[in-house]
């Protein structure tokens, strides 16, 4: 294409709230072939919901979630958000000192005399915590039924977990459908549990065998290069939340505007409108400037 068309194309794509980082990017767009999208922010609408609070019995279910929401309360992550909130609706958050938190872990704070770590499994044991066979038979039973499960530790010992929900974008089955249609295979990619994912899967129209669940931010990256060596053109969508480097990785990276600032830092195409129908409408738009469909 000449450097004209390139200039209107960017152009068009400011007026449908496709901000392109240069010209360049519509020519990069072109060879694209697969399409990875991030869960969290990206497929759903990142607005966690808190289902239920498990107790194991060492404390009620509430004084649990306050433990919780007090550490959570430091975090930025959906799932710390979700907590923090419920546990603030249910009576003021207590104050957490010596916080610290893993990317795509989970966290660990003091709170009066007593350490609360909070998080999934790997981060857990990452603290010398492991849940008994019995607790992860329950918290398993609550993840097959489509929930994030996050375990709850108090001063080394498992108390609990805490169920969430979210929602999966009115838009986004729509979207991967037209993603398909402009012949690029989409692919699921998350730090969440494979029973979560492989629902938001169906709900959109991924196959399960494209669904990677349970995947560590530095893993996102391994799992886009994996793709890259296979021979593939990747685009990725995700809004910076633990896949700010997989978006780097990625031949073309494109972050929701409701991400963080290392997303859209990261990203060569970004979609104000949060929507997945803007990723497909931008390749759309590269095409047409470029000529390839009308
Ligand atoms: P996604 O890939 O779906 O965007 P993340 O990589 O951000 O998910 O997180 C992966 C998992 O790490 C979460 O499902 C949760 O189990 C755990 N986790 C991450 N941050 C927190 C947090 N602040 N509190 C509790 N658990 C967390
Ligand atoms: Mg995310």
């Amino acid at each position: 294409a000449t450097p004209t068309a390139l200039l209107t194309g960017t152009g068009r794509g400011a007026q449908l709230g496709i901000l392109i980082r240069g010209p360049q990017v519509l020519e990069d767009t072109r060879t694209v072939d697969t399409i990875v999208l991030d869960k969290t922010g990206t497929v759903t609408t990142g607005t966690m919901a808190v289902h239920d609070v498990v107790a194991f019995g060492h404390r009620t279910a509430q004084e649990l979630l306050r433990l919780a929401g007090a550490v959570e309360a430091a975090s930025e992550h959906p799932i710390a958000r979700a907590i923090a909130d419920h546990a603030a609706g249910a009576g003021r958050l207590a104050e957490a000192v010596d916080f610290s938190s893993a990317p795509g872990g989970g966290v660990r704070g003091t709170v009066g005399s007593l350490t609360v770590t909070a998080g999934r499994a790997a981060w857990l044991h990452r603290n010398r915590i492991s849940p008994s066979s019995e607790q992860e038979t329950a918290c398993s039973a609550a993840e097959n039924a489509g929930t994030t499960a996050v375990w709850v530790a108090v001063d080394g010992a498992v108390e609990g977990f805490i169920t969430l929900s979210d929602t999966v974008k009115e838009t986004s089955a729509a979207a991967v459908g037209r993603l398909r249609t402009l012949g690029l295979r989409p692919i699921l990619l998350t730090g969440d549990n494979r029973a979560v994912a492989l629902q938001v899967a169906a709900s959109v129209g991924i196959d399960a065998a494209d669904v990677h669940a349970g995947i560590t931010p530095e893993g996102k990256v391994d799992v886009v290069r994996a793709l890259q060596a296979s021979g593939a053109t990747v685009a990725m969508a995700g809004d910076g939340v633990n896949d700010a480097a997989a978006l780097a990785q990625a031949d073309l990276g494109i972050a929701m505007g409701s991400g963080t600032d290392v997303a859209i830092e990261a990203a060569d195409l970004t979609v104000m409108g949060n929507s997945l129908e803007q990723v497909a409408q931008a390749i759309e738009l590269s095409r047409r400037t470029l000529g390839t469909i009308k």
